[in-house]
């Protein structure tokens, strides 16, 4: 079976990243071209100093984004600058969000999309792990909230009683051997990952939290799983465990 990753909803960042990408460049070349007589007249290094500086900033922007699209839709690793790619992401994502919000389209639609497109990434990337090199990061909404025992400092403190996934996931690490954990927050996550020293993270989170957790922890590759939320959001929410087994069965060694 192949690594039930999803990928299709990549389209929508990729395409409202890539206007915003020309708008910015448009926007910023139409500035400099308003300041540049006065640049000339205080120096000419300075203006030729700026002029190089915002061709070398669309130079980067434009591989790190042929290198995106290359990776997403031919799903082979074309990630070789990742730098590029790195300054596409952090420049183009508020611009895409702030673009999208003139479209009236949700912000987590298009982090939705994000996600989509870093699991395109990470099927490009086509390499294996051992599992010591695996954890698997999960949010503490997926805990019933009816359940009084505490498994924020040990998961494994976990019954198993069914009521929620985190016992068949808990179960799941066992099988294969690899650390999961639990994270509270962002200062926690960040305090698990320095720990387990992964190179190759699993998250189950809402679209804002893996996004922000994407962004945060490259280079390091994440396979990012947004949970269902049938209660609505932070409330007694899912995930396919069976994704996750999937992708384990895929990665690992
Ligand atoms: S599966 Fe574990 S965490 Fe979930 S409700 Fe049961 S004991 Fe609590």
């Amino acid at each position: 079976m192949d690594f039930e990753i999803n990928t299709k909803g990549k389209d929508l960042f990729l395409a409202l990243s890539s206007i915003s990408l020309i708008l910015m460049m448009v926007i910023t070349t139409m500035l400099w071209w308003f300041v540049s007589p006065r640049l000339h007249d205080i120096s000419e290094f300075l203006a030729k100093l700026s002029l190089t500086f915002l061709r070398i900033f669309y130079l980067v922007l434009v591989l790190g984004t042929i290198l995106v699209y290359l990776t997403s839709y031919l799903e082979k690793n074309f990630l070789i600058a990742r730098f590029a790619v790195r300054a596409y992401i952090k420049v183009l994502f508020p611009l895409t969000i702030l673009l999208g919000s003139i479209f009236a389209i949700s912000k987590d639609k298009i982090r939705e999309s994000f996600v989509h497109v870093n699991n395109a990434f990470i099927k490009a990337l086509k390499k294996k792990f051992k599992y010591s090199e695996v954890l698997i990061l999960l949010p503490h909404c997926l805990q019933n909230t009816g359940c009084p025992i505490r498994i924020t400092v040990n998961i494994e403190n976990c019954e198993n009683c069914g009521k929620c996934n985190i016992g068949e996931l808990v179960q799941l690490a066992k099988n294969f051997k690899i650390p999961i954990a639990i994270a509270t927050g962002g200062t926690l996550a960040r305090r698990i990952i320095v720990e387990n020293n992964p190179k190759f993270i699993i998250a189950v989170a809402c679209q804002r939290d893996l996004v922000d957790g994407l962004q945060e922890v490259f280079p390091i590759p994440v396979y990012g799983v947004l949970n269902e939320r049938p209660e609505g959001p932070c409330r007694n929410t899912r995930v396919s465990v069976k994704n996750i087994k999937l992708a384990l069965e895929k990665i690992l060694y």
